[in-house]
């Protein structure tokens, strides 16, 4: 787009700043967002397929913006992440989250996605303390949703931190698993309670003889290891069928139920089991 000195360079530059632009106000609406409490949290709920229980529910974070209407966190957590903005968006998605989770039955735990970041860099151990102490949940119910990105280098504080937030009595679910840089030694060398199965296993089966192998094996592994398994993205009753078949714990997924605010995510809870 360069051959002329002229206009086509000035574009190129002017469509630079338009998108640095763009992101410094990104930025600059995200900070005042965090001010004025602009988010809210909504919740997806999980299911047992041994006894059609629901389990628990996956805390997802909502922003509504006055302009750019609803933004995806995966839009903005990014951003969040990139300036430093992440400890405060996650201790405060750890409050409300816990303060949530006390309208439902004591059987339905709340799960809650950290960055890796907060984990790296960030007073997880202080937030989650924080969190606990000021709603008074009983933080058994409390599971904190982890990338294998967070296991990436090699981090001496991290297994320090894994100590402190068992000692609290919390517990761990690895997120998106096997989408990552998925090395079975984390499992083994750090407290992981729980597997979450990563969406792009579930879309394509039964077709799948790829997905339905990993699918397997993961469940296999994951009982050997003592570790519970759920999986995520579920649309379809026969997705569902074949995961029951294969011996996963639990489920979450629109088949069962869209994310849903507080108030509606209690009712659900309230009236007992799925079926
Ligand atoms: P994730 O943790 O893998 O969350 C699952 C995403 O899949 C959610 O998207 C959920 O709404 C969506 N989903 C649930 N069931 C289905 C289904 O049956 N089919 C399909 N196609 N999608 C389904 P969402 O809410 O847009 O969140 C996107 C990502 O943003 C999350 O992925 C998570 O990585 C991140 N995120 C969300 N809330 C938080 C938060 O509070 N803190 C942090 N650090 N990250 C968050
Ligand atoms: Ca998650
Ligand atoms: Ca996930
Ligand atoms: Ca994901």
């Amino acid at each position: 787009a360069k051959r002329t000195a002229a206009g086509p360079v000035v574009e190129f530059d002017l469509s630079m700043d338009t998108a640095r632009l763009e992101r410094l106000a990104l930025e600059r609406d995200l900070a005042q967002a965090l001010e004025i409490g602009a988010f809210e949290l909504a919740y997806q709920p999980q299911a047992s397929l041994q006894d059609d229980a629901w389990t628990g529910a996956e805390a997802l974070i909502r922003w509504r913006h006055p302009e750019r209407g609803f933004v995806s966190p995966a839009d903005f957590i990014p951003v969040a992440e990139e300036t430093g903005m992440i400890h405060k968006l996650g201790a405060w998605v750890l409050h409300q989250a816990c303060q949530d989770a006390l309208h439902w039955p004591e059987a339905i735990k709340i799960a809650v996605n950290v960055s890796p970041l907060q984990f790296l860099s960030g007073d997880i151990v202080g937030a989650v303390h924080s969190a606990l102490a000021s709603s008074g949940l009983d933080p058994q119910r409390l599971e904190l949703e982890i990338t294998e990105s967070a296991f990436v280098g090699e981090n001496h504080r991290l297994s320090g931190i894994f100590d402190e937030l068992l000692a609290l009595g919390v517990s761990f679910a690895l997120d998106d698993f096997g989408t990552g840089y998925s090395s079975l030694g984390y499992l083994h060398r750090f407290p992981i309670a729980k597997i979450k199965i990563d969406r792009s296993f579930v879309t394509d089966i039964p077709e799948s003889r790829h997905s339905m192998a990993v699918l397997r094996s993961v469940v296999v592994l994951a009982r050997g290891l003592g570790i519970r398994t759920i999986a995520e993205g579920v649309e379809t009753a026969s997705q569902a069928a074949v995961l029951r078949e294969i011996g996963c714990g639990e489920v979450q997924g629109y088949l069962y139920s869209k994310p849903l605010d507080i108030v509606r995510s209690t009712e659900l809870f309230e009236k007992g089991s799925r079926m």
